[in-house]
């Protein structure tokens, strides 16, 4: 079974307004800010508002609102920050296999140089 939902992982405290981020997006069900260790030359982390640890946690659980508003958000920020047209990458760690450090569900946007294949 997913973990419980931790409120006092540090996505909950960035969303609480407890934490600073650099954000570059936000509405009523979504918020992406700058990860703190960029990866690529543009690193930016989309979260849903809610209380979700996974993808499976928040396919099962959220509204087709929070679900359609998540998904919308990241398109958003490929579009405000110009990756368009050059491209990006999106990543979802999830779980212990698949090394998720922060239990908030959340999607790893890459970007701003060449990023060279991942697979194959
Ligand atoms: P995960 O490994 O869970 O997929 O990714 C968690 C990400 O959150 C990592 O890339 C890490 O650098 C980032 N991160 C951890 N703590 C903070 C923080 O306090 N602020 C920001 N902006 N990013 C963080």
């Amino acid at each position: 079974p997913t973990l419980p939902y931790d409120p006092n992982n540090i996505f909950a405290k960035i969303l609480r307004g407890e934490i600073p981020c650099k954000k570059v997006y936000e509405d009523d069900f979504s918020l992406a800010f700058h990860d703190i260790a960029p990866q690529a030359k543009l690193h930016v982390l989309v979260i849903p508002k809610g209380a979700y640890v996974s993808w499976d946690d928040f396919s099962a659980k959220a509204s087709e609102t929070e679900i359609a508003g998540f998904i919308r958000a990241v398109g958003h920020v490929a579009r405000d920050l110009g990756l368009v047209a050059p491209g990006y990458r999106l990543l979802a760690n999830v779980g212990q296999d698949g090394g998720q450090e922060v239990p908030h569900l959340h999607v790893h946007l890459f970007g701003g140089e060449p990023l060279g294949r991942m697979i194959g």
